[in-house]
Parts: structure tokens; sequence; C-alpha cells
């Protein structure tokens, strides 16, 4: 369909990019890259993509549009473009082109193929840089040598397509990253870009093979000073992994970011200042948490040990971030007595309030004050250890 107004219309149009490599592959392409030689937002407006409810988001300023169909399939237009670098790891400026120029763009072969949607030629493939066979072959291949030098994103993106097809990279490619590596280019980069790069990888539910394939790249540098202890990360990292399903299994409210317990994971064993050096650099969101939790941590089992009375352990845990608290789980067994208070404290023992509030201590004749805050808590304490249970309790309590 899309082909045939796009013929009409005079804008040639092709399957690009993940979608087609995903077709190729027999893997399902959630959403289709479209990339058109002409004017986008008139074929993204034309009446028969328009069906009812259809969204459509233009953006002039580059040349794309998107249209969102009730279902969540999403169709992503863009004009087919010319790059070029000014300066190692700049973003590109960016003119129009044909659908050679747009596939001579981008970062891996596997990536630069199209299928072409006119009626006359549909279905051919575009294949100029040999991605098909590359494909069969399970290699990754950057398009020409200063490729990693103009956009070092392509080195994170190709460890993620690495792990996610377990793929490698072809050999000249190999010496092209190691000689992107000598000249530290990922230096160079935005910490935002550097940081969503990373998050995805963080991400990925495949971390343990992302993270030893960082190791065999010489990428540990960017996470930590020294690689990590490959036996130990990865026990927690499968404990992290439980940790995080059991929040979400008996907390599905609540959101939580998985990034920041990898993050602390990972850097539970290196000098803060490390930590602190990156944080200062990547937008992470809770960061200045992170560092928090990370100064904390040190001592935490410690004094949950000596912590005499759940009031105690709570006030303990409370000084942690979500992500801190269950990072310090994934350090036990699952069956640790740590991992049972930890749980105990999320599921039930931080919700629970002073049994009598503020307004019902004034009706027994406190005024408000620091006083009455500390009653409160006085309170609150009681009924975490379960010297109290309701009301009535709490008021004799008071009395004694
Ligand atoms: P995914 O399945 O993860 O979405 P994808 O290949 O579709 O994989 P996108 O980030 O959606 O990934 O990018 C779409 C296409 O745009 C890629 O296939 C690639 O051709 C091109 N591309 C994206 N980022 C870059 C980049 N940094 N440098 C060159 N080309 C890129």
């Amino acid at each position: 369909v899309i082909g045939g107004i796009a013929a009409r219309l005079g804008t040639p149009a092709y399957l690009v990019g993940g979608c087609v490599r995903d077709l190729l592959q027999n893997r399902p392409a959630p959403d289709l890259d479209l990339a058109i030689e002409g004017d986008v937002r008139a074929l993204a407006e034309s009446p028969p993509l328009q069906q009812p409810h259809a969204q459509c988001q233009l953006h002039p300023r580059f040349g794309t549009a998107t249209l969102r169909y009730p279902d969540g399939f999403r169709l992503d237009f863009a004009r087919c473009r010319i790059e070029h670098y000014p300066a190692p790891a700049t973003l590109p400026e960016v003119r129009p082109g044909d659908i050679h120029s747009d596939l001579a763009r981008r970062d891996f072969t596997i990536n630069a193929m199209a299928v072409d949607l006119n009626p006359t030629t549909f279905g051919e493939l575009l294949d100029p840089h040999g991605g098909r066979a590359d494909l069969r072959q399970g290699l990754l291949r950057v398009l020409h040598a200063g490729s990693f030098l103009d956009d070092p994103t392509r080195i994170l993106r190709g460890l993620r397509f690495a792990v996610r097809f377990q793929f490698r990279l072809e050999k000249g490619t190999r010496a092209l990253l190691r000689e992107a590596l000598a000249q530290d280019i990922l230096a160079r980069l935005s910490g935002a870009r550097l940081w969503r790069e990373l998050q995805y990888l963080l991400e990925l539910s495949d971390l343990p093979i992302a993270l030893e394939r960082l190791g065999a790249w010489r990428l540990w540098p960017l996470l930590r000073p020294e690689p990590a202890d490959m036996e130990s990360l990865l026990v927690r990292i499968r404990r992290g992994h439980q940790e995080i399903d059991w929040f979400r299994r008996h907390c599905p409210d609540e959101t939580l970011f998985d990034a920041a317990v990898w993050l602390t994971i990972l850097w539970r064993d290196i000098p803060w200042t490390e930590a602190e050096k990156r944080l200062h650099y990547w937008p992470v969101a809770g960061g200045h948490r992170i560092l928090r939790d990370l100064r904390l941590l040190p001592d935490m089992p410690g004094a949950l040990t000596r912590a005499d009375r759940p009031s105690a352990a709570g006030r303990l845990w409370e000084r942690l971030s979500l992500p801190g608290l269950l990072a310090l789980c994934a350090e036990y067994p699952e069956t640790d007595i740590m991992v049972e208070s930890g749980h105990q404290h999320l599921r039930r023992q931080r919700w629970l309030s002073s049994p009598l509030n503020g307004k019902e201590l004034q009706a027994l004749g406190l005024t408000p004050g620091p006083r009455l805050g500390e009653v409160l808590e006085r309170l609150r304490n009681a009924r975490l250890d379960g010297e109290i249970k309701d009301k009535e309790t709490a008021r004799q309590w008071l009395i004694g």
C-alpha cells in the first residue's frame, strides 16, 4: 500500500534498517522504518495511511514523521539523507540524499540494507555493503574506516547487537575498534549520549553476556577503573535479577530504575570517587542517591546485624534508596536473613505509620512542635516492634 501511494506521489519509499535485518533473520520486526526519497509529510499524511485513530506526528526540522496505530504498531518515516561529520564524535551535518547515500551513513552492514516498496520493483533487496552475507555469518562490519570515530555510539550499539544476536566483530572492524579506543574516542562523546547507550546495555536481559563482551572489547574503563571479578559479579547479577523480579511481583504499582540497581552492584567495590567522576558526567536520574547509597553500603551489613529490634533495622533500611536496598539484598543468598529483613521492610514495615496521628495526639493534650514529632516517631517504632497494634493500645502505651 505504502509503495503504491509513494509511487503516485513521486516519493520512492524503502523499508530500511533494523526491520530489514530482522525480517531476513525471520525475527518479528515490531516497528517499520521507511526511508523516503521525497516529501515525507505528503506520504505520512496521505488519506489511505490515516486510518481512524491513527496518530501522525511530524518533525519537519528532521524530515521525519511517525504514524502510530491503535494496536501499538508504528511506522517511522524519514527523508533519505547524506550525513557529514564535521569533527569526530560530534553530531552530523545533514542534507537530503537518495537511498544509496542513506544506506551509506549507517552503522553496520547488517543495518544498511533496504527493501524497495515501489510497485514495479517491489520486494527487491538493496544490499550495497554486503549486509546479507554478514548476517548469514554473524558478523558486525562497519561501512568505512572512520565509522567509530565519526560516531562512537556505534561501538556500544555494536556491543548490543553482538549480545542480542550473538554476532562477533569482523576482523577489520575489530582493528578499527582498537584504533578508535586507542584515541580514547569515547571520552569525546557527550555524557548524555554515552549514558543513553550504557543504559540500553545495562537493561539488556543478557547483562552477564553484555559485561563479558564489554571486557572482551576492552571497554571496562567506561564503567569501572579495573575489570570486575566476573565470578562474583555474575552471582550478584543473577541475584540482582531475582531481587528486581521479586520487587515487581510484590510492589507492582511502584516504579524502579533498574539501571540504578546495576550501577550500585557494579560500583560497590570501586573507590567512591570513581563512581562520582562518572555520575558527574552522565545525566543519570537519581545519581546523587546512588552516590549516597555507595557511601552507606559498607557499614550497612554490620549495622543491620547489630539492630536488635525491627524498628532499628527499619531506620537503617530507610536510609537506602530502593535500588540501593535491592543491590544490598543481591549480595546475599535468597534465603539469607538479611534478604528477609529487606523484603519485610519493603512489603510491610515502610508503610506502617504511627497508630495515632498528629490531630489525635493533640486531642490527648500534646501541643504541636518537635515533641509531638518525637512522640509520633516513638509510636511508630513501638508499632514496628509489635508493642502496640491499634489506637487503643497506643493510648494505653502513651499513658504508661
Ligand atoms: P532495534 O531493533 O534495537 O531498534 P535498530 O537497528 O532498528 O535496532 P534503531 O536505533 O532503531 O536500531 O536504528 C534504526 C537504524 O538506524 C539502524 O538499523 C541503523 O541503520 C541506523 N542507525 C541508528 N543509529 C545509528 C548510528 N549511530 N549510526 C549509524 N546508523 C545508525
